[in-house]
């Protein structure tokens, strides 16, 4: 499974490892152990990505050794490497500002990752759909080929499997993950110490933000589809930032007879971020899909070009259609 990654390596010198726009744990996880990964085989390698990382994730590249500046010099340095590594996404679009760049860059490129896919933009590529999360497979990557698992990769490989099942919550977590993630706390990662760090360093503005938003609370579908609205102004008031909202649409799973919840945040740009998850076999990667988004069954993702009131209305009726 692993051969033509492991040629790629053993064939190139220099590497740049990149990931999603609003990279997320299992985004940044993954590309920061590949990154160290590469770098402890003697190879030249860094992280490039569209967008910064969020505070909560900055602790694993404390020096910023790996995390490539987000400017112009990153499209450069794109343009000359010898082999790229797209992980936790398969689609140019969702690559962001460097996605073009990476696109037409003259490197080998390889994809690794477990969402649901039609066509891969490579045929070097390891997609895995029951992975719980790309950290898992990098994990896989990695101890195929002989290690070593540093501290720091560690850290970021629980980083990401935490992240994605939610804690070990949702229904992607497996014996598997929990094997991995048993492993990395023999390699030193102290997960209250992680948990702390990931999710125990909110702003009060957050916490006031995320109890304006939850009253707000809207259903449809006798209950079994729960909504949440945010727009730019309300997150500036509250003086918090977008990637703040970033859980919220969680807490609407949290009550009795929801199987679809969602949250729609709204953009100066004219667009929305919407959030869907759901239970069992609700599937909301499809409706994701219907508007030009994706994810996976229970957790999916679009950004609609419109109001909020216009995402609210189709989105919500198509939940609807899906219960
Ligand atoms: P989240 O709601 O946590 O941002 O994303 C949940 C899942 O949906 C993730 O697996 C993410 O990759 C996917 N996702 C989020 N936004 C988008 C999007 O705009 N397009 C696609 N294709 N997937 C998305
Ligand atoms: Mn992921």
């Amino acid at each position: 499974m692993w051969d033509a990654i492991k040629n790629i390596i053993d064939t190139n010198q220099s590497f740049v490892v990149t990931s999603h726009v609003n990279p997320d744990g299992d985004s940044i996880g993954s590309a920061l152990a590949l990154c160290e990964f590469l770098k402890a085989q003697g190879k030249d390698a860094m992280v490039a990505m569209s967008d910064a990382t969020p505070m909560v994730y900055k602790w694993l590249d404390p020096d910023r050794e790996m995390m490539a500046p987000a400017d112009g010099a990153d499209l450069t340095h794109i343009a000359g490497v010898d082999a790229i590594f797209i992980v936790d996404v398969n689609s140019w679009e969702r690559l962001g500002r460097i996605g073009e760049a990476i696109k037409h860059a003259p490197a080998v490129k390889a994809v690794i990752d477990h969402h649901p896919y039609r066509e891969s933009i490579t045929p070097h590529s390891v997609i895995q759909t029951e992975a719980s999360s790309t950290a898992e497979l990098i994990y896989n990557l990695i101890d195929t080929l002989g290690g070593p698992i540093t501290k720091r990769a560690a850290e970021a490989l629980y980083t990401g499997i935490l992240t994605d099942t939610g804690s070990f919550r949702f229904a992607n977590t497996s014996a598997h993950a929990h094997h991995i993630t048993a492993t990395l706390l023999e390699h030193s990662v102290k997960p209250a110490l992680v948990y702390d760090l990931v999710y125990n360093q909110n702003s009060e503005a957050r916490t006031r933000l995320m109890g304006q938003v939850i009253s707000d609370i809207q259903f449809a579908g006798n209950g079994q589809v729960a909504w949440l609205t945010v727009g730019p102004s309300m997150i500036e008031d509250a003086g918090a930032l977008p990637e703040d909202t970033s859980g919220f649409v969680d807490t609407t799973m949290t009550i009795a007879g929801v199987e679809i919840g969602i949250i729609f945040v709204g953009t100066h740009e004219g667009t929305v971020r919407i959030s869907l998850r759901s239970r069992g076999n609700k599937n909301v990667n499809a409706v994701a899909a219907h508007f030009g988004g994706g994810g996976h069954k229970n957790a999916s993702g679009v950004v609609y070009k419109g109001s909020i009131e216009e995402a609210v209305n189709a989105v919500t009726s198509a939940a609807v259609a899906a219960l």
